[in-house]
């Protein structure tokens, strides 16, 4: 029957981010995939549920039928995790309650092993720098560049971590000659940034892809969720750590992602072509020492101003100044001071996060209102004098808004 979903025939991205993870709906007679809320699933037959229950236990394999209890799994949170995984050319994707969920499965698979060293390369997200730096979960880091990686490798050595393009400096890594490095150490791609509509890690040899799908992935900033893109013997360890550990992605949050996904190509080719323009026009601002922008493009932009970083935020009015990206709306932040506060300034300079850099997430609004509204920030006088007018003359305050 035609409807039945071929894997053997190759599909392009657009076609599979609208179709994946849905091939049965029409034979159920839907359209919109269905979401079940549901928390507990009845049996008559309580012999067959320990037995599929032994199963899971034992294997972490998803189980055939209902999943006895919502810390296994969940249909619609499935049809996510399928598509995603489709997308990533990975054999599957295990979805949890946020980014930082996901990475914590990771690291708890690998430390339940013995393996609780990590190498890891700066700069990574704030909160998965900290994670590691502080040991939180028992594991040890070692920090490194991509060309000192395989020498940090240890007998215990359990996960290589990177980002690329990093957050929130854009450095990128050769993941194929890091890949190699590794020997037979996971290579985890944090590829939040990227998306599989720029690059998939997995067909350049990395073991495990990381999503905060909270980001690209859901696309409108009103989701939290973070997901896992790996072989079948990564996926069924973690699906064993997630019902252990309970960081479950909400049936809700795994149907919006799933509608994220189908217009993930089209939002990220569209806000990477005006990121791309905005980038031809900061490279030659006066105002502007240094762009950042990944060889592999997206709708990432990191810049370094001579003047006042916080007077940019506070003067941006069309922008959103607020952390996290991918939304559909344009967001700017300073890294140093939200998004990589909880690193120690020392790490963080060494990394290549200055003081001067902001971090914007082009959405998909017109590039000329965008540009409009960067340039008059980029021109905004110091914070100071709009707070602090001068008592003799009053009328030289500035007569916008402050405090946004
Ligand atoms: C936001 C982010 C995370 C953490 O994801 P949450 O969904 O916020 O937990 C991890 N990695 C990168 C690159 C991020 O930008």
């Amino acid at each position: 029957m035609y409807m039945d979903y071929d894997a053997s025939t190759p599909r392009a991205l657009a076609t599979e981010a609208v179709h994946a993870g849905r091939e049965d709906l029409a034979e159920l007679g839907l359209h919109a995939p269905p979401i079940d809320l549901s928390t507990t699933y009845p049996s008559y037959d309580t012999r067959a549920e320990a037995a599929r229950i032994d199963e899971f236990a034992t294997t972490g394999a998803r189980l055939d039928g209902p999943p006895v209890y919502a810390r296994l799994d969940n249909p619609t949170t499935a049809r996510f995790e399928a598509a995603l995984a489709r997308l990533e050319g990975a054999d599957d994707a295990v979805a949890f309650a946020s980014g930082m969920a996901a990475l914590t499965a990771v690291l708890l698979v690998r430390a339940s092993l013995g393996l609780r060293h990590v190498v890891a390369v700066r700069p990574l997200y704030g909160c998965s720098d900290h994670l590691l730096n502080a040991g939180l979960l028992g594991t040890e880091v070692t920090w490194t560049d991509p060309a000192g990686v395989a020498d940090a490798i240890r007998p215990d050595t359990g996960l290589v971590m990177v980002e690329s393009p990093a957050n929130p400096t854009l450095a990128e890594v050769d993941i194929r000659a890091l890949a190699h490095a590794c020997g037979s150490v996971p290579l985890l791609v944090d590829n939040t940034f990227a998306t599989p509509v720029l690059q998939r890690p997995v067909e350049e040899g990395a073991r495990i892809v990381l999503h905060s799908a909270t980001k690209y992935l859901g696309g409108h900033g009103d989701v939290m969720g973070g997901v896992v893109a790996c072989d079948d013997e990564f996926a069924r360890a973690l699906r064993q750590v997630r019902f252990a550990t309970g960081g479950v992605l909400h049936p809700l949050a795994g149907y919006l992602l799933l509608r994220g996904l189908s217009t993930l190509p089209v939002r990220v080719r569209a806000a990477s072509a005006t990121a791309a323009e905005l980038v031809r026009r900061l490279a030659t601002d006066p105002r502007i020492a240094r762009v950042h922008y990944p060889r592999v493009g997206g709708a990432m932009v990191s810049f370094e101003v001579y003047g006042d970083p916080h007077d940019v935020i506070a003067g941006v009015r069309l922008i959103t100044p607020a952390v996290s990206l991918g939304s559909v709306d344009t967001l700017i932040q300073h890294p140093a001071s939200i998004s990589h506060r909880i690193v120690a300034e020392g790490d963080r300079r060494s990394a290549g996060v200055s003081d001067r850099l902001l971090r914007m997430s082009v959405g998909l609004e017109d590039v000329e209102d965008l540009w409009r509204d960067l340039t008059q920030a980029l021109s905004a006088p110091p914070a100071e004098t709009v707070r602090a007018p001068r008592a003799a003359d009053d009328s030289a305050a500035p007569s916008r808004p402050v405090g946004r």
